[in-house]
């Protein structure tokens, strides 16, 4: 219809009315190509790193290769400089510190986490029974055990040895490496198993990981499949048993991430939370060209609480951001109370299939862009950051000056339940937060689901927040 044609209640309706819209619909041919070349990158991404020292490592490499240079406390800073901090191995803050005066502008930061639901090797873990040889294991963060059944697992993880020499796994990754693998009952037993509530349906103690089935030859020997396993363990990376106790080992799904639906729209992939917000909060601070001096800070642990000593409660990362402020002759407290954070997770992605536990107004719309949680929390808004409309309408301002498509939700339907982010602990620095994420579907999952717009949103988002 042709402007001239609408009529005046029309164009009042289009001038005062807001709606969502799906970035795929609105975006320009080449920016849908952009969309797709970005996905690329990030899908590489995902399949080089499945746990947080992974993601770590992939990030400093990533930077390095951008010319950052590792950042050591106490050093001297000036505008202009691109740096990195390791914590651990584990977590990476990459920087740039930019020409503005810092306790007048602050810092831009943009934290994500880099750890993910998984299933970890217990301490003392390795036994055989009938025939098998297992790996006992517990869980890590939010997951539904039966999805992890199964399926095809790859193990990673860090190993110090007696000597104290750190050794790494990662087996099932390549297509010629073994995988490993979590039994599940088949259907015709398992009639009792379903009429459990599926909190039970598989057990913690269930969730043994198969790694063996070969008797090592030598009949005086007991336990003959157990030892070939420690057999090849010892061949492969020097340890004995007694090594899992200064062990991380973790099974995750050993699938690669795959474009998924005829179009390619879509990616399938482990760990999409929150190392979809991660990469593009990585690449922007890596391509920024900002006066501010502007922070990605990957961190690990919020599965369970964003603690220990690489969680975002160590005061690691606010030591990092006071060394900088020291640095650059500026006072901590003015940098805080002038600096801003998005602080970056995933959110549910509304699904019609399970519509019941949405509300489907202020439910997150795959590929309507990236996703605003201006509160997270459970009940009453309990354990919530809740920016303040003065912060989002800063951030709006921002995103629509750079035609950022984005919106808002909540994490479900009121009192269904919740989830908490690291923007809280941010916030008690004095620094404005708010949570700005890729909306996914089957969240914690093994294999969870994105779309290529929102993620190629959120990385836009994130300039436009730096700039
Ligand atoms: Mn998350
Ligand atoms: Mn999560």
């Amino acid at each position: 219809m042709k402007e001239t044609e609408k009529t005046e209640g029309q164009k009042k309706q289009e001038a005062l009315s807001y709606k969502k819209k799906n970035y795929f619909e609105t975006a320009t041919d080449a920016e849908r190509k952009e969309m797709f070349a970005y996905a690329e990158g990030y899908k590489a991404f995902l399949n080089a790193a499945k746990t947080e020292r992974e993601a770590c490592e992939y990030a400093v490499n990533a930077a390095k290769e951008k010319g950052f240079t590792e950042y050591k406390p106490g050093e001297a800073l000036k505008a202009g400089d691109k740096k990195y901090f390791v914590n651990r191995g584990k977590s990476v803050v990459v920087f740039r510190v930019g020409k503005n005066n810092l306790e007048q502008d602050g810092l831009r930061i943009i934290v994500s986490h880099i750890d993910a639901p998984r299933v970890d090797i217990k301490q003392n873990p390795l036994y055989e029974d009938s025939g098998m040889c297992f790996l006992k294991t517990h869980y890590y963060g939010g997951i539904k055990k039966y999805q992890w059944t199964a399926i095809p697992l790859a193990l990673h993880g860090t190993v110090v040895l007696k000597d104290g020499t750190a050794v790494q796994i990662r087996v099932g990754e390549e297509a010629t490496d073994p995988v490993f693998y979590i039994n599940d009952l088949l259907p015709h037993l398992g009639g009792e198993q379903m009429t459990k509530p599926a909190a039970k349906v598989v057990t913690g103690e269930q969730l043994n990981i198969l790694v063996g089935g070969l008797p090592y030859p030598d009949k005086e020997v007991n336990e003959k499949i157990k030892l070939t396993v420690l057999d090849i363990l010892h061949e492969k990376y020097g340890m004995c048993e007694e090594d899992f106790l200064s062990a991380e080992l973790s099974a995750v799904p050993a699938f690669d991430a795959r474009d998924v639906g005829f179009d390619r729209a879509l990616i399938g992939a482990y760990g999409h939370d929150d190392r979809v917000c991660a990469y593009p909060a990585l690449t922007a601070v890596l391509n920024a060209n900002s006066n501010h001096t502007v922070l990605a800070m990957l961190v690990d642990k919020e599965e369970i609480g964003s603690e220990g000593t690489t969680g975002m409660q160590c005061k690691v990362y606010e030591d990092l951001m006071e060394d900088i402020s020291d640095a650059m002759g500026a006072n901590f407290r003015r940098v805080r109370a002038a600096s801003k954070c998005l602080s970056s997770d995933v959110t549910a992605a509304y699904d019609p299939n399970f519509a019941e536990a949405f509300e489907k107004m202020n439910a997150a719309m795959l590929s309507c862009g990236t996703c605003m949680c201006k509160f997270t929390g459970a009940r009453g808004k309990s354990g919530s950051n809740d920016a303040s409309a003065e912060f989002v309408g800063e951030i709006r301002k921002a995103f629509d000056r750079d035609g950022v498509v984005w919106q808002t939700s909540e994490l479900g339907k009121v009192d269904f339940g919740g989830g908490g982010t690291v923007a809280m602990f941010v916030a008690k620095l004095n620094i404005d937060t708010v949570d700005l994420g890729v909306p996914v579907i089957s969240m914690h999952a093994p294999y969870e689901l994105i779309s290529k717009a929102d993620l190629y949103s959120n990385y836009k988002a994130f300039l436009a927040f730096m700039k």
